[in-house]
């Protein structure tokens, strides 16, 4: 799996700090961001993370390009609505009889079921392969390919919605892919809004487990925000 981060919008915590503070100033947004003292955002972000007033974080935007996933993890990412997206298509882009698949170490560690896996893999590929060559379209062909083909996705979320997905798929319930995913985008937004994201990530960073019956009985180390 490759992660980056490619852009956002500079100098985030500014930005919702500005938003935040528009609602209850005289002033305008340009004024109040050239006027804002560091301390002054700074009480207003803590105001805002403290007080729920979280639409002024959809001010800042994150865009990663994450290569090298499966269609498996994609298909759960893009249940997150609040976000954009562009994949690489499976209509305009053909794939060689080489399988390019994400292989989930359960699988690795177990040479029955790797046999099983691979052999299923060179089917499915060679069965493409063989509709592509029978002149099906590309569109039609992939209908045969797995879960675990290899896919290149851009995700673009503000950060009211990166906490949320941080909370649920940074979650040790969260399926191993998807929880990979989040915690390396977590990893690379973290350090370009600290005070944002300083308690992002599982909900049992900020308090209880919302699993229930179903926690994993080991919670992440809790931050209390100061
Ligand atoms: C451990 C785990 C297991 C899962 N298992 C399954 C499963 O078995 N089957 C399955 O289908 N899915 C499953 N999911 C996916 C899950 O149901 C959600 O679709 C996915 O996590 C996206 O979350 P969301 O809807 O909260 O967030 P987003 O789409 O990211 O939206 C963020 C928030 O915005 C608000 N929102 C967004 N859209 C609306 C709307 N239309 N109306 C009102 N409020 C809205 C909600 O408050 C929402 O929480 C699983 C997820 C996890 C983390």
């Amino acid at each position: 799996m490759q992660v980056s981060l490619l852009y956002h919008t500079p100098n985030p915590e500014r930005a919702v700090a500005t938003a935040a503070r528009l609602c209850y100033a005289p002033l305008g947004a340009a004024e109040l961001m050239e006027g804002m003292s560091d301390e002054r955002a700074g009480k207003v972000l803590a105001t805002i993370m403290k007080s729920g007033h979280f639409s002024a974080l959809e001010h800042a935007s994150y865009t990663f390009a994450v290569d090298g996933v499966s269609r498996a993890l994609t298909h759960q990412l893009v249940r997150h609505r609040l976000a954009s997206y562009n994949q690489q298509s499976q209509r305009y882009v053909t794939f060689s009889d080489d399988p390019e698949v994400v292989l989930p170490q359960t699988v690795a560690d177990d040479a029955e079921a790797l046999s099983a896996f691979n052999t299923a893999i060179d089917v499915a590929y060679a069965t493409y392969t063989q509709l592509i060559e029978a002149g099906i379209p590309a569109e039609d062909a992939r209908y045969v390919l797995p879960n675990a083909c290899v896919t290149k996705i851009v995700v673009t979320m503000n950060i009211r919605e990166l906490l949320h997905f941080f909370e649920v798929r940074c979650c040790h319930r969260a399926q191993w892919e998807i929880q990979e995913l989040a915690h390396r985008m977590l990893e690379l937004a973290a350090p370009t809004a600290p005070y944002l994201f300083l308690d992002a990530g599982a909900v049992c960073r900020r308090g209880p487990c919302a699993e229930g019956k179903m926690t994993c009985g080991d919670p992440f180390e809790r931050v209390v925000r100061p």
